[in-house]
């Protein structure tokens, strides 16, 4: 099994993650953790696995999770 940890560390120092540097959003993220009008949702790409193509999957970085926002009213 390979060390995920590594590759999602090489993919960091590119990241652009707008006004909060703490923040590391994946592919699927919309929104920062936490963020107004969003929720954690099931990755579709994985179907919340986390795993796709026998790896890590890389819209949710592997947590199986995205954060998306969520519509209030019509
Ligand atoms: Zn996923």
């Amino acid at each position: 099994m390979r060390d995920e940890a590594i590759e999602r560390g090489e993919e960091r120092g590119a990241s652009e993650a707008a006004g909060n540097p703490d923040a590391v959003l994946n592919p699927g993220d919309e929104a920062p953790p936490g963020a107004p009008s969003t929720g954690e949702n099931l990755c579709r790409d994985c179907g919340g696995t986390g795993q796709r193509d026998g790896a890590a999957c890389p819209t949710c970085g592997g947590t199986g999770r995205v954060i998306e926002a969520i519509s209030a009213g019509p």
